[in-house]
């Protein structure tokens, strides 16, 4: 059993700075854990710890029921796979795939079999000759997976393993990633910032920001329930409607006086009625721009001017802009009044 469980961890930097501020995370066996969150979050900082490339200021991390802090990452059982591939130029792909093994000593015997196996799950068995430069991306990014596989680690650590390829490519890999993790059965942990990702590939879906988590859960769970408006902003593309609940327009609908809160929507849950739904919540917009994306299109509007939007967050919209999506490509003219309504607590 290889479930991975942070306690408390922290890291402050030499120079002082605290990168990880107090985080709890619990990945149970097997589970596919997705750490997101913007830039300079800490999510590398974490996973790095994880691997013991960076040390822990305080807290514990366990691994398999051990605690690692003061393990050596040759003991902890992990393997990394990186965004740079970090694969040897002038060695065949057999002989990247076997290079760790044969640095611990492996048998060549063993070695053949192991990669051997690696390369028939991934794909590979007919590239095991030829060197890095001979492979596209996509072959690159499963020798890397490769390497870690022929160690049969309890743990897989994934650093933005899918950065570097163009975007159809990422699409593909991300599903082969999902499908080999789910075969092999192992523990996992994943850094991206891409949401779309993270939500697709997660069973446990951390959201990070500033040094801490955010949320965690599952993946829906968090889309439908965000618990913070960083969150709300952060998961889901087109970003939520996030709205003052004092607005004027939304304070006489919600009718309690004095509910000073943010009321967050998002785009798919609008529709363009003249009909206020029992319950619900009507906007109304003066069409800015239209996206047509194919199976749906983006209205952007604007509300009315005397309604004030919370603070701005990553991802959020402008002040006063509402995002609404319709599915097919029939949208209303820009400049055009439109009015949206919602169902609330859906
Ligand atoms: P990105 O997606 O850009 O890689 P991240 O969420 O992975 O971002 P980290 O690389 O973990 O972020 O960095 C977290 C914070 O710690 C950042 O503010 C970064 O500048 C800072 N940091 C990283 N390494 C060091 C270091 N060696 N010394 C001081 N601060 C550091």
């Amino acid at each position: 059993m290889a479930n991975v469980t942070l306690r408390n961890v922290r890291k402050a930097y030499p120079n002082g700075f605290e990168a990880i501020k107090g985080v709890d995370v619990d990945v149970a066996d097997g589970q596919f854990c997705v750490l997101v969150g913007p830039s300079g979050c800490g999510k590398s900082t974490l996973l790095r710890m994880v691997a013991g490339l960076e040390t822990i200021t305080s807290g514990e991390i366990d691994i398999g029921g051990r605690v690692v802090n003061q393990v050596e990452p040759a003991d902890r059982d992990i393997a990394m796979v990186f965004q740079n591939y970090a694969l040897y130029p002038h060695m065949s792909v057999f002989n990247n795939m076997a290079y760790g093994l044969r640095n611990r000593g492996m048998k060549e015997a063993e070695i053949k079999t192991r990669v051997e196996e690696a390369a028939r799950v991934l794909e590979l068995g007919t590239m095991l000759t030829r060197k890095p430069g001979q492979l596209s991306g996509g072959q690159r990014q499963r020798v890397a997976m490769g390497r870690a596989i022929v160690r049969q680690p309890k743990v897989f650590l994934f650093d933005e393993p899918l950065s570097n390829l163009d975007a159809k490519l990422r699409i593909a890999m991300r599903v082969e990633i999902r499908k080999l993790q789910r075969r092999l059965n192992v523990t996992s942990i994943y850094v991206t910032h891409d949401q779309l990702e993270a939500m697709t590939l997660a069973d446990v879906l951390v959201v990070m920001n500033g040094g801490q988590v955010e949320q965690i859960g599952n993946p829906l769970a968090i889309y439908e329930k965000p618990a913070t408006t960083f969150v709300a902003s952060f998961i889901g593309a087109p970003p939520m409607n996030l709205m003052s609940t004092r607005a004027d327009e939304i304070k006489s609908q919600l009718g309690s006086a004095g509910d000073a809160g943010i009321l967050g929507i998002r785009p798919e849950d609008f529709v363009i009625t003249d009909q206020t739904p029992a319950g619900g919540v009507a906007l109304s917009l003066t069409v800015e721009a239209i996206e047509r994306v194919g199976a749906e299109t983006f209205v952007y509007g604007a509300r009315a001017q005397d309604e004030q939007r919370v603070a701005a967050t990553p991802g959020e919209l402008p002040p006063g802009e509402v995002i609404v999506r319709i599915p097919g490509t029939e949208a209303p003219a820009i400049g055009a009044r439109i009015r949206v309504a919602a169902i609330r607590n859906k």
